[in-house]
């Protein structure tokens, strides 16, 4: 496994291997590596001749200044993780190799990012996007690997790879948890002992959400009695529950059984924020 920080040097060692028609995938990460993101590798491993994975805790798409200052790095346990998956390349660039200077374009995601993180995270989906075109540039990969741990990300890629036409193809892989339901998260590595069990109610405020749906009862008062349990704790503070129609991410006001939805949470533990998501099916 090669690892590499600069962009000329990625470019040197894939520049011989495309040349051999080999398939390259891509799986952009920001490092503190868990069994989610090598869940995304194996996939890419399975599907392709060469797995490049990205490693940069991206600074322009985040909101909050503690958030970034507090993300966890742990760069030589995801290199081992990676190196034992099989990956064949490991870009990891400076914050200086990726904005060398300021970025002044900008992208617009429209509905999509009014609404759940584009609401509560100003800035988060441009971050995003510059992000992820810059390493689809760069490294032009055949398939690029996502989580549907982040739901709405998907969308923002899927629009951006349709609308500036990136040659290539969005993997999205189902999210990976716990034995107990909680989502796997670089930020989980924040929690306390204590803050780790209050953390479970995403998971277990998710699954009463979809079952009191597939009962048939109504979203207005399943959303309200389920909000109600977030009210007590000042450790767990509630940002949003919400039933989205996925093919354009807008709060939905009932359980519409002929379109594709999903159910939305996000919520503070401590000072950690988590998301989370469900499908229904
Ligand atoms: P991150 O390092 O948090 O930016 O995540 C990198 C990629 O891994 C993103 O596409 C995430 O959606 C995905 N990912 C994060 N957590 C999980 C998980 N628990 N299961 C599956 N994919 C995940």
């Amino acid at each position: 496994m090669e690892v590499v920080k600069q962009i000329s040097e990625l470019k040197k060692v894939l520049k011989p291997l495309r040349g051999h028609s080999k398939s390259v995938s891509l799986v952009p990460t920001m490092g503190a590596l868990h069994q989610g993101h090598i869940h995304l590798v194996k996939q890419a491993r399975h599907e392709s001749d060469l797995v490049v994975v990205s490693i940069f805790v991206n600074p322009i798409q985040f909101n909050n200044p503690s958030d970034l200052a507090q993300y966890p790095r742990t760069l030589s346990a995801d290199l081992k993780l990676l190196e034992d998956a099989g990956v064949d390349l490991v870009f990891v660039p400076e914050n200086s190799e990726m904005y060398p200077s300021e970025v002044q374009v900008a992208f617009r995601f429209g509905a999509l990012e009014e609404v759940l993180e584009g609401a509560f995270r100003p800035g988060h989906f441009n971050g995003v996007a510059i992000v992820v075109s810059k390493l689809f540039h760069i490294i032009q990969p055949d398939l690029a690997y996502f989580g549907q741990k982040d739901l709405q990300q998907v969308s923002v890629i899927r629009r951006l790879v349709k609308d500036l036409q990136f040659d290539l193809q969005v993997r999205v892989v189902p999210t990976v948890r716990e034995t107990d339901g909680l989502a796997l998260s670089s930020r989980n590595l924040r929690l306390s002992p204590e803050q780790r069990l209050q953390a479970l109610s995403l998971y277990k405020c998710l699954e009463s959400a979809k079952s009191e749906l597939l009962k048939g009862n109504a979203w207005f008062d399943t959303k309200k009695q389920l909000e109600g349990g977030f009210d007590h704790s000042k450790e767990l503070r509630l940002e949003y529950l919400e039933l989205v129609d996925l093919d354009d991410f807008r709060p939905a006001e009932k359980r519409k059984p002929e379109l594709k939805q999903g159910i939305c949470i996000a919520a503070y533990v401590g000072e950690v924020r988590l998301i989370d998501n469900i499908i229904l099916d």
